[in-house]
């Protein structure tokens, strides 16, 4: 019998990884030992251990099945660290040397570290946990963002309200790092004619490190304290300094770390800035010039960009840039011209801003989109800047994204795979053949599953519900109390950023089209919804405001949900409880979208817009189109065409296939479809697949190497 002592000990091992945040049989464990304060502490291992009665946590490990589930995962993280992975390790050869460093403004792990505000996050924190489980050399770059991003309230009115509190650092997986004298490790970065000091959190994610620089520190002026606080917060002075923190910071830490990176992965243009200080420091040690440091520097580049979308390119004027510069463009030895060409398409136009993608741009060799679709628009969005070349031609590849597979796999789902496929399944879910075993998937087994995790769903919005802050306008009581929604009607789930594009009230462009299908009396519909609008987004807030009247007006409610404060938490019981995924973006904004794929893996159906991944995913069999990928110049026209197509597949596909049930009771069509979307989507959605797709594309070409076939 293990000592209680032991088994706490075990636990607080557990959680200064952060793997366990990919382990729900961890957080299980916890649930058994006090479920309430699980949910207080918003799914955090180490606030949970902290707060917890001590009498409670030594008498429920006293029960010898958890005290061995401890010991279990006490002994399995071991393991996963000891091994040196599968395949992946040995085909990334050269980087056990040169590691790829992978920079990125934000980064979703978890509910309890909120450094991410949306789906660029969640990615990099998935192209982490895969790097991890596939023991491919990756550290992550990032900024520590104090306040995070904001915690969304919904006030009496349906405007959006917008908290930041400070994140209990004490109460995270993360450390900061301290030198041989036991002081913090600091590093110094010149912006904007200051010197600014910062020091260095590190997460350990499995086996790949994750660096966080933080300058709220004492040595700092109180304005500068304030630049890492909050993500994506301030103005654009705000922004460019953060941008500098991060790319040119990111290399001075990782160097000071002793660290030497054979691919430097810019995830989206705000660390762009990092290759300038490469080729400074090239410059300085080898004693050459700007454009043999620039040769150098790109062929270890790779850049990611993430959205058609204008406003999230950023772009700044050229006084900013010289402000925020000076120093960097003195020891690249650059004139004004040439330095504000770096971000120019056109260099001597000197109306055009400085924009970050252009800088990523010309500072890669290898740059690519993140959808099949993606790949394709941006290649005509940057063709100015290869002129010569036909659209076709232009060097931009894509990857498509995918997700981290233990991250949004319910538990449930996940036994049921095991028992199909074995429990060695994972190893290799990039491949089809390793989920070829689903097919024999037993269609009530399946059904009931989902019904479950459906159930689980539908009893998180009511106690969401039932603690949101603003109390719903009750109008004349005519409100029961709770959501009102019910597990046998068929169950729409939309939760993304509110983003205009993303056009969340489509589906209520016609009010009385939509009141008839919530409320049919024999094949009805509810819908949940949650998402964040940014703090300076008014019209994304107006569309929040406009959903949750909705669910105030006697004729949806019931129907129609707002959870507030879209988080990886909410995500999760979302994408595993749904019947169905509602994407409807303004085709092609969308430049993948993962929140479908995660919804592919527990059993729900996409019915989406063909943009971002869908576009070529959909096989007809795998979920449901919204129209077929038209696009329109006009945007008005473009709405009415897809609302219409919105409709029309609801009304003529979705709802007769959910409620078609057979005689055992089971909507076997319906079943037939939720089996085929994981089987032909589940192998290759999956950050894993995504990972290996990067690393012979992008990271092995960049270090000379190739992936031996
Ligand atoms: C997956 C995820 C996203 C990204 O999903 P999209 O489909 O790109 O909107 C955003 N936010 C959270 C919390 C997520 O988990």
């Amino acid at each position: 019998m293990v000592s209680t002592d032991t088994l706490v000990a075990q636990l607080e091992e557990i959680t200064r990884n952060m793997w366990w945040c990919w382990h729900p049989e961890i957080w299980q464990i916890f649930e058994a030992i006090d479920v309430e304060l699980w949910r207080e502490t918003n799914q955090n291992a180490v606030a949970f251990l902290d707060h917890v009665d001590k009498a409670l946590l030594a008498d429920r490990l006293q029960s010898g099945a958890l005290a061995s589930r401890v010991t279990q995962a006490s002994r399995r993280l071991k393991e996963y660290l000891a091994a040196s992975g599968p395949q992946a390790n040995m085909l990334a050869g050269p980087l056990h040397q040169a590691p790829v460093a992978y920079f990125c403004a934000e980064f979703g792990l978890h509910e309890s570290l909120p450094i991410y505000s949306g789906g660029l996050g969640v990615l990099a924190g998935d192209h982490l946990k895969a790097a991890s489980d596939l023991a491919v050399p990756l550290v992550g770059v990032g900024l520590f963002y104090a306040e995070g991003y904001f915690q969304q309230g919904i006030d009496e009115n349906g405007q959006q309200r917008e908290y930041y509190g400070r994140t209990e650092v004490e109460n995270l997986s993360i450390r900061k790092l301290h030198d041989a004298n036991d002081e913090p490790l600091t590093i110094h970065v010149e912006v904007a004619n200051r010197r600014i000091a910062m020091h260095i959190w590190q997460a350990e994610v499995g086996r790949s490190n994750l660096f966080l620089l933080d300058c709220d520190i004492p040595q700092n002026p109180d304005e500068d304290r304030q630049l890492t606080t909050q993500l994506y917060g301030g103005d654009q002075r705000t922004r460019i300094r953060q941008e500098v923190l991060l790319g040119v910071g990111g290399v001075i830490a990782l160097d000071r770390l002793g660290i030497h990176p054979g691919v430097y992965h810019l995830n989206e243009g705000h660390s762009a800035f990092a290759t300038l200080e490469l080729c400074a420091r090239l410059m300085e040690e080898e004693e050459i010039d700007f454009d043999e440091a620039c040769t150098l520097v790109s062929k270890r580049t790779v850049f990611t960009t993430h959205t058609p979308v204008p406003a999230g390119h950023d772009r700044f004027a050229p006084e900013m840039i010289d402000e925020a510069l000076d120093h960097l463009r003195h020891r690249l030895d650059l004139d004004l011209r040439s330095f504000h060409g770096l971000g120019r398409i056109n260099l001597d136009n000197p109306d055009e801003p400085f924009c970050m993608t252009v800088l990523a741009m010309k500072m890669s060799d290898y740059r690519n989109g993140v959808s099949h679709l993606h790949g394709r628009v941006s290649r005509r969005m940057w063709n100015d800047l290869w002129p010569f070349r036909r659209q076709s031609e232009v060097p931009i590849d894509h990857i498509t994204n995918g997700v981290h597979v233990s991250s949004f796999l319910a538990n449930e789902m996940r036994t049921l795979y095991e028992r199909y496929l074995g429990a060695d399944w994972t190893l290799e879910k990039e491949m089809p053949e390793a989920w070829s075993g689903l097919a024999a998937v037993d269609p009530g087994e399946l059904w009931e599953t989902h019904q479950v995790l459906k159930a689980k769903l539908l009893d998180f919005v009511e106690r969401r519900v039932a603690t949101q802050d603003a109390p719903r306008g009750d109008k004349a009581g005519q409100i029961t109390p709770g959501s009102g929604l019910k597990q046998d009607v068929l169950t729409i789930g939309f939760a993304r950023r509110f983003a205009t594009y993303k056009r969340a009230d489509l589906i209520m462009s016609d009010l009385e089209r939509f009141k008839a299908l919530v409320s049919d009396e024999e094949r009805p519909l509810q819908i949940i919804y949650a998402g964040k609008a940014h703090p300076a987004d008014r019209p994304g807030q107006a569309l929040i405001r406009r959903i949750v009247e909705r669910t105030t007006d006697p004729e949806f409610c019931g129907r129609v949900v707002f959870l507030a404060d879209y988080d990886m938490n909410v995500a999760r019981h979302l994408v595993q409880g749904v019947d169905v995924w509602l994407n409807n973006p303004r085709r092609p904004q969308e430049a993948c979208g993962t929140s479908g794929q995660k919804v592919v893996l527990n059993g729900a159906l996409n019915c989406s817009i063909l943009d971002g991944w869908y576009a070529e995913a959909f096989d007809g069999l795998n979920g449901f189109a919204i129209g077929r990928g038209r696009e329109f110049a006009d945007p008005g026209r473009q709405d009415q065409q897809d609302a219409a197509d919105l409709y029309k597949v609801l009304e003529k596909e979705v709802i007769p296939l959910y409620y078609d049930v057979d005689a055992d009771g089971l909507p076997h069509g319906w079943i037939e479809r939720m089996k085929w979307a994981i089987l032909s989507m589940g192998w290759r959605y999956n950050a894993q697949r995504m990972l290996l797709d990067y690393l012979e594309r992008a990271y092995l070409p960049a270090v000379g190497a190739t992936v031996a076939s």
